[in-house]
């Protein structure tokens, strides 16, 4: 083995992977350097008890690009995404809301709660995949500097500039709303049924530091809007396997694609060759790991998050001041949690109970949420402005078992619950105290609902934002790697003039969630950031 590389990737969560590949697919000698024992970053699947295997951080698949999916032939490598047909919300008076795979049968349930909303449901359907789909296309543009001249950044500009024009007016309108609107004034608009505001608004919280009547969430909503499924736009959906299924599969396709991944590598700097003559400009040519190892690269690209990325791998020294003061202020407040939990039988929720064992119970196939109205969830955010774990959180729940019966031994199940809020800046710290009382805030959060929980645990992981960041590596613990605030979107994520993918040290780049356009299983910002690295001819 040569230590010498036309691409070194440093972090090996599915963006570094799909980075990776991409090169690699261009005929580029390509390593990946994972400082874990396991690839897929936030996207990993593990078995923390015996026979039960947890989707241990990201749960459900939807914003995965499909260009990906058929340039890299994820199918032929084990992708495998499996529908996740329904979202059950139990409400406070032992009521639930419901919406099913079946487009008469959620109408139903919502006439059921609202004739007036459930007239309204369709026509707000209509407009906010009309939305999303009009949002869509910036996806796949590079972002330019505004105020640049540069040939480049004026043919982005114009890629832009043709896109805003392709939209309708009203399109145009409602984008603009929808970016600076909170979801709450949205959803009231629209709706009076208080489970199905809140069930909606919640879409606009995750991974953010924000509450429901904060404006800005109900761009975040939209995000969550983007995603499709063999082409059934909005779908989510459970990969087999877990998200370490999706992970496992880009492995497998940029290993074919000969791409070498070292894994117990961490990078602890980047080399950087100081020019020979003063109007020289140093350059990115390699990597230093903890352990004393040097590679050498024609080029590096970062898929760890921005902070790490900036401020930790590279002396600031290669860096223009206004540069790392942006960095640093670029906000990573992570707000969530997970809590994995083995089972040794499924909740029963007593407003839709089952008989028997409960492995034919529909409910338990789709999500289930904790979000009975927008009050709820602002009021769980009260507690977090304030540095507490929200007492009664919002929660975000599957149970992967009952849909891929592989990740739990047989007649036992596991369930991954997401849980907003939970501050990084916990008042006091998070410790194991406060680990136990996040996992109890979601106990009996559920108990309520569904009173046989407690008796059915069989194990649990509590995972705060502090251990996001220690296990996956990410530094402050946000899981879009930084929060999809307008000010961090598009040309200003990370930051201004350096959204393409390039910063200003030359030979380095960087291509993860804090990069365009932003966080979740989507794998854009790898695939967006190596073609770049291939425009600029390496
Ligand atoms: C709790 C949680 C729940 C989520 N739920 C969902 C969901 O259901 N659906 C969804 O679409 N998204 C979800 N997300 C978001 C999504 O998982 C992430 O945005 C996405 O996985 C980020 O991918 P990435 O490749 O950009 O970065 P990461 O996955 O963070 O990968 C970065 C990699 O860099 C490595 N690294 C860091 N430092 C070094 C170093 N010094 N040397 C070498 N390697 C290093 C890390 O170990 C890591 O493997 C969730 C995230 C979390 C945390």
């Amino acid at each position: 083995m040569t230590n010498t590389y036309d691409a070194i990737i440093i972090g090996g969560g599915h963006n570094g992977l799909v980075a990776a590949a991409y090169l690699a697919r261009a005929g580029r000698k390509v390593i990946v350097l994972e400082r874990r024992h396991i690839v897929g970053g936030a996207a990993v699947t593990e078995e923390i008890f015996p026979g039960y295997k947890f989707t241990e951080f990201s749960y459900v698949v939807s914003l995965l690009r499909p260009e990906i999916i058929r340039d890299l032939e994820l199918p032929k490598h084990g992708l495998k995404i499996l529908p996740l047909p329904s979202t059950f919300t139990p409400t406070e008076n032992n009521d639930y809301l419901a919406a099913w795979d079946d487009h008469d049968l959620t109408r139903r349930e919502i006439y059921r709660h609202s004739p007036k909303d459930a007239e309204a449901y369709d026509e707000y359907a209509r407009v906010m995949a009309r939305a999303a789909k009009a949002i869509k296309p910036i996806i796949n543009l590079i972002p330019p500097d505004p105020s640049s001249l540069h040939p480049r950044d004026l043919f982005n500009l114009l890629k832009v500039g043709q896109y805003a024009a392709s939209l309708k007016e009203k399109e145009l309108y409602t984008i603009a709303k929808l970016a600076t609107q909170s979801s709450a004034d949205l959803l009231e608009e629209w709706f009076e049924t208080d489970a199905l505001k809140g069930t909606k608004a919640a879409s606009g919280i995750i991974g953010t530091f924000l509450g429901p009547r904060s404006p800005g969430t109900a761009y975040v909503l939209l995000h969550h809007y983007m995603g499709e499924i063999d082409g059934a736009f909005r779908a989510w959906g459970f990969a087999k396997n877990g998200s370490g299924g999706v992970s496992g599969s880009i492995l497998s396709a940029a290993e074919s694609l000969g791409v070498e991944i070292k894994v117990n590598a961490s990078v602890k700097q980047v080399i950087v060759k100081n020019p020979s003559t003063s109007s020289g400009q140093a350059r990115a040519v390699g990597v230093a790991l903890d352990n004393g190892d040097e590679l050498q690269s024609k080029v590096v690209m970062s898929a760890a998050d921005p902070k790490r990325t900036f401020l930790q791998f590279v002396e600031g020294k290669h860096f223009p001041d206004e540069f790392i003061t942006s960095i640093q202020n670029f906000r990573t407040r992570g707000s969530s949690g997970k809590v994995n939990i083995a089972l040794s039988e499924l909740p029963n929720f007593t407003a839709l109970p089952f008989e028997g064992k409960g492995h034919d119970s529909v409910l338990h196939r789709g999500a289930v949420s904790i979000s009975p109205s927008i009050d709820y969830i602002e009021r769980a955010y009260d507690d977090a402005k304030y540095g507490q774990i929200s007492k009664r959180p919002y929660l975000d729940m599957i149970f992967p078992s009952m849909i891929d019966p592989d990740m739990a031994p047989p007649g036992q199940h596991v369930m991954s619950c997401f849980v907003q809020y939970a501050p990084y800046d916990l008042e006091g710290g998070w410790n194991d105290a406060k680990r136990n009382e996040l996992g109890e805030a979601v106990i009996s959060t559920i108990e309520q609902y569904a009173p046989n929980i407690r008796k059915a645990i069989v194990g649990m992981q509590v995972i705060s934002p502090k251990d996001i960041e220690a296990i996956a590596g990410i530094t402050g613990g946000n899981i879009f790697h930084g929060e999809l605030l307008l000010h961090q979107i598009f040309f200003l994520r990370p930051t201004p003039q350096w959204a393409d993918f390039r910063t200003p040290l030359k030979g380095y780049y960087f291509g993860a969630a804090g990069a365009h356009p932003g966080g979740g299983v989507m794998g854009a910002a790898g695939m967006l950031a190596a073609k770049e690295i291939l425009k600029d001819g390496m």
